[in-house]
């Protein structure tokens, strides 16, 4: 059994949760491969190292004076460095950092320090070897695309090597050899990278929540959480809002049925969320999440025999299109079709759309709607379980909810509702109690 075990910035922001996070590892020679964020806040108000470093190189590239804001982020280091009783120093790095800063080498070279200081300092803790991730982790391009087959080859040769190691998380190198970052919130992804190179049986991500919640807590009082949740369940709840993972952090680990289990570095004993590719394990309700987005538009057209005219639909999203929008649904009756777009994106845009779709498809009416919200009802159960969507309805009518929009996807994974953004939250709750609080 090996495991590649990923710290998030909670996890790492002082001395007292590095030594959480050395115990979790020394509980378990399966942890062999470490990847740790960059120190995050140690209480609310407190900044965290990523953001430190970005402000203070745009004061170095807008050609002010940065050495204090540097010394500070230092001084961020050298506490944890000192709570440690470590005997190392980071002056010679700083000093480095301070020249490229100079030379402005950019955001990203900024931004990547605070993983590759935090894994210099964590590896010297642990006694474990330091791989800088710009060695071993390959971007193709600018954009961001990571370039998996070297990064494959070359970091799996690299690990063979080595029992236990420290590769920080967030960044790579281009073809050039600069440094290039993932998007926020990135180390989640170096994990998975890391994971599937290794090969190893399992990727623990640890955080400072005991997994997913069936729903946001903000809406819900104490939600429970939710123990397995497959890959695809869990992309249909991330893209409506359920944020502990990134996004692209599913893919690496995927492609090779390496299972994600999130864990709680304040709280070790909690089994967490296990996610998996798929499951015989029935989900304990009906539904394993739920989560919503508010701020939609819905856009009708109405047009009688529009079902007998070939390429409708075609041509009422390509009025969205020439606009540079994108749809996020599009339910049809018999002589109807709407299409759900983000208020934002569309709302400057409104009148050139409309006009687009007079053009297109001379309809007979467009209906217009503003501040939507759109609810994703998620769970592998609700394949084989019937009544599910009329669950929903009634629990939505008794609670007074007028329902905008429901929408069933093909895999019968999701149930999307659309509904007022005034009645969101009580939307969120109505559905919550009927799966989970008074499921049989
Ligand atoms: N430190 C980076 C951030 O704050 C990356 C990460 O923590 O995953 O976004």
């Amino acid at each position: 059994m090996s495991k590649v075990v990923k710290f998030g910035g909670s996890s790492l922001a002082n001395a007292e949760q590095f030594k959480k996070v050395a115990a979790i590892i020394r509980a378990d020679e399966s942890r062999k491969y470490v990847v740790p964020s960059a120190p995050g806040k140690r209480f609310k108000e407190d900044n965290k190292v990523t953001d430190m470093l970005y402000d203070c190189y745009d004061l170095a590239e807008a050609g002010g004076n940065f050495k204090k804001a540097l010394q500070e982020i230092q001084g961020r280091y050298q506490e944890i460095i000192d709570g440690l009783s470590l005997e190392i120093s980071l002056d010679e790095e700083f000093k480095i950092i301070e020249k490229k800063f100079q030379e402005k080498a950019g955001r990203d070279y900024a931004a990547s320090r605070g993983e590759y200081l935090n894994g210099i300092v964590l590896a010297a803790y642990l006694g474990y070897e330091f791989i800088d991730a710009a060695e071993v982790i390959f971007f193709l391009d600018e954009e961001g695309n990571w370039d998996g087959d070297k990064t494959r080859n070359v970091l799996s040769e690299r690990l063979k090597g080595c029992k236990n190691a420290v590769v920080p998380g967030f960044y790579g190198s281009l073809p050039d050899g600069r440094i290039k970052t993932f998007s926020r919130g990135g180390s989640d992804i170096t994990g998975s990278i890391v994971a599937q190179a290794a090969g190893v049986d399992v990727y623990e991500n640890w955080t400072d929540v005991s997994g997913f919640l069936i729903a946001d807590p903000r809406i819900i009082d104490n939600p429970k959480g939710i123990d397995v949740i497959t890959y695809r369940e869990l992309r249909e709840l991330s893209y409506m809002g359920a944020t502990v993972l990134h996004e692209d952090s599913i893919f690496p680990v995927r492609q090779e049925g390496i299972p994600i289990n999130i864990r709680n570095t304040n709280s070790p004993e909690d089994e967490g969320t296990w996610i998996v590719g798929s499951t015989g394990q029935k989900s304990k309700y009906v539904i394993t999440g739920i989560a919503g987005k508010k701020g939609f538009c819905s856009v009708s057209v109405e047009k009688d025999m529009m079902n007998s005219e070939i390429g409708f639909g075609r041509r009422v999203l390509s009025a969205f299109e020439e606009q540079g929008i994108s749809f996020e649904h599009m339910p049809s009756g018999i002589d109807t079709l709407t299409v759900f777009v983000h208020q934002d994106e569309f709302i400057n845009k409104e009148q050139k759309v409309v006009a687009g779709i007079h053009r297109l498809v001379k309809p007979d009416a467009i209906e217009i709607e503003s501040d939507l919200a759109l609810i994703a009802v998620v769970g592998r159960g609700m394949k084989s379980t019937r009544g599910t969507a009329g669950r929903i309805f009634s629990a939505l009518s008794h609670s007074n909810v007028n329902v905008k929009m429901i929408d069933q996807g093909s895999s019968e994974l999701n149930i999307i509702i659309g509904v007022e953004n005034a009645d969101f939250e009580t939307a969120i709750r109505a559905i919550y109690d009927i799966f989970v609080l008074t499921a049989i």
